[in-house]
């Protein structure tokens, strides 16, 4: 059985065509810079083949109908046929509360999503459209939603209760979801069997840090904690997101500057985190800022990891008592600067 996999976001789609019975990548790849000038498709087959297209890919449908065409291509695919795909897998950000696992798509599936859309308007939109663009091409074949929520479906109400009016919560759906649940729970089991340990005896905090970063409490290998909340705002510092903010800050911004919601919005999604400090949002560059004496990419890189380190003593009382510390995504993985930083103390 063969499975695509895709990772529709704003401007880039993330893909894989796994042979699911012996777990092999066939190809992978990604389009990046849609709608933007230099976009690119990179895929690389099992075998090492190699390419790289550069043009103009206007919108998600040209990027997802090029990948079509790199699976099917007689020099660089692996498939012969459009029917040789036999199921595809979506990653959906947000689930809300409806979703505890991965489920089959069908219309009813498509309206929650949809639903969930203003809860994480930086992603849904973008994971839908691709469901959408691939049921209008592939008819026939299954597909698949797996939610970055739904691994956190097992915290406890103190944990994901808001001291908010509760009426309000509830008509609203307000309460702490949780993201990035597919890779939090993929390293925790992946650092188990690398250590040749049940994970249901392991006290486990993993670290994701990326573009997007949240950190996550595991114990027998449930989600107990996560800094993000109802939506991706919450937590950590990102990479254009501030994480935890006094709200009192937010509200006296708006009388202040007469900040309405959607400039509000994008300020917080677009305009903050490490780039609202420093104007810039790669952890590359701002750690070579900081190697040159940037007093902002400086401080910036103090406040991401002191905000972790925070987190980190947090959630090993939460735990009570820590067996595995992991790093993962972008930054996690490659940066031993921002590690040590981190477990600096
Ligand atoms: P996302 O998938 O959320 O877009 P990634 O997991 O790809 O994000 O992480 C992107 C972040 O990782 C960027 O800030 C990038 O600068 C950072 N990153 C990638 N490689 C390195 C590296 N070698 N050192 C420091 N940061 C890195």
């Amino acid at each position: 059985m063969n499975i695509l996999v895709l990772n529709c976001g704003s401007s880039s789609v993330k893909y894989q065509l796994i042979e699911a019975d012996n777990r092999k990548t066939l190809t992978r790849g990604s389009v990046e810079r849609i709608g933007m000038t230099g976009a690119t498709l990179s895929n690389k087959r099992h075998d090492g083949d190699e390419i790289r297209i550069a043009g103009d890919i206007l919108d998600h449908t040209i990027a997802i109908e090029y990948i079509l065409a790199v699976l099917l291509s007689r020099n660089h695919g692996v498939i012969n046929d459009k029917s040789d795909i036999h199921a595809i897998g979506h990653r959906v950000v947000h689930g809300g509360a409806a979703f505890a696992n991965a489920v089959l798509i069908n219309e009813d599936i498509i309206q929650l999503i949809r639903a969930s859309c203003d809860l994480a308007p930086l992603h849904n939109p973008y994971n839908l459209a691709g469901i959408e663009l691939m049921r209008g091409l592939l008819p026939s074949i299954p597909q698949v939603a797996v939610f970055d929520t739904a691994f956190h479906q097992t915290m406890p109400s103190h944990a994901y209760t808001y001291a908010l009016p509760h009426e309000l919560c509830e008509k609203e759906h307000i309460r702490r979801y949780g993201f990035h649940g597919t890779n939090h729970e993929y390293v925790a089991l992946r650092s188990a069997t690398w250590l040749k340990r049940p994970v249901s005896e392991l006290k486990i905090i993993s670290c994701h840090l990326g573009s997007g970063a949240s950190i996550c409490a595991i114990d027998h290998g449930r989600s107990i904690d996560t800094s993000m909340g109802m939506t991706p705002l919450e937590g950590l510092i990102m990479g254009t997101r501030p994480g935890d903010v006094d709200p009192g800050a937010l509200l006296h911004l708006m009388r202040a500057d007469s900040l309405d919601v959607e400039r509000m919005d994008r300020m917080l999604n677009r305009e903050s985190g490490l780039k609202g400090i420093t104007g810039k949002n790669d952890m590359r560059e701002i750690l070579a800022g900081a190697a040159q004496g940037d007093v902002q990419c400086t401080r910036a890189i103090s406040a991401f990891c002191y905000r972790i380190r925070k987190y980190i003593g947090a959630y090993m009382a939460a735990l009570g008592g820590l067996d595995v510390l992991i790093f993962t995504a972008g930054i996690g993985e490659n940066s031993a600067e921002i590690r040590a930083g981190v477990c600096q103390g």
